[in-house]
């Protein structure tokens, strides 16, 4: 056993991973569109954080993505209230009702929501990113310097291509990265500063993590797990055991999302 990779040693022990900035850049609260998550509440989150070692964990709301922004969001806002210093969030607006959406993003900082999701379609009826109604939503993000977590299954980066050349400040996490298109999510990360590519996935393609630091990309790729949707266990046991050097492990789950999310 490499006794100096702290990463490996501790996930090997099944003990939380400490000294290190563990942050998960890509989480949820809340019950499936259609079914039951067990536990999806922010008490069970915190438990599940402490037994890893996860600082912080960046949530979204499963309902608000699935077209009730208003009462998923609350939701989020009430475990920021509770866990300020375990959460930050992401506030979801309803780009469908174009009407809604400047108070949805004005009451959304006011509760404390740092950063924005957005969900175009896949598993649901929804617009695409460069649906004219996205406009304003991006806008605003940019405006306030704001992070955005994209969901992303490949056809959306070229939806997103013209929004990150027009809205410079903010910082973009692709989500899913090796879901497909794999060449074209690193051409982001590459050709874009602002562009970060995010890994949580269902499924585990051998050798993702890897290939990603061996194209250099060290300082874009940021851990999330999906939780509550994933385990984040099992999500950080990709990186904790990657064939990497224990400092690219320490930007990935660590490192780069504090510098995507401006956390201290
Ligand atoms: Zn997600």
């Amino acid at each position: 056993m490499n006794t100096h990779d702290v990463f490996a040693t501790a996930g090997r022990l099944g003990r939380p991973v400490s000294g290190e900035v563990l942050i998960d850049a890509h989480g949820h609260l809340g019950h499936g569109p259609d079914f039951p998550i067990i536990r999806p509440t922010a008490e069970a989150l915190v438990a599940s954080m402490d037994r890893l070692g996860i600082q912080f964990t960046c949530i979204s709301s499963i309902q608000a993505i699935f077209g009730d922004a208003e009462h998923g969001n609350a939701l989020v806002a009430e475990a920021l209230r509770a866990y300020p210093d375990r959460f930050f969030g992401y506030l979801v607006v309803d780009v469908g009702y174009p009407a809604k959406v400047a108070a949805q993003l004005a009451g959304g900082i006011a509760a404390g929501f740092r950063g924005l999701k957005v969900w175009s379609y896949g598993a649901r009826p929804g617009l695409p990113y460069n649906h004219p109604n996205y406009g304003p939503v991006f806008a605003y993000a940019n405006e306030h310097a704001m992070p955005v977590l994209a969901h992303v299954f490949g056809p959306e980066l070229e939806e997103l291509r013209g929004h990150i050349k027009k809205y410079p400040r903010i910082r973009w996490l692709l989500a899913h990265i090796g879901s497909a298109e794999l060449e074209k999510y690193m051409g982001f990360a590459q050709e874009f500063p602002t562009v970060y590519v995010e890994l949580c996935l269902s499924t585990c393609p051998r050798g993702l993590v890897e290939h990603l630091v061996a194209a250099g990309l060290e300082d874009k790729v940021v851990w999330g797990s999906d939780v509550v949707f994933l385990d984040q266990a099992s999500q950080l046991g990709r990186v904790l055991f990657a064939q990497i050097p224990v400092g690219a492990k320490r930007k990935i789950l660590g490192l780069n999302a504090r510098k995507v999310l401006g956390l201290k």
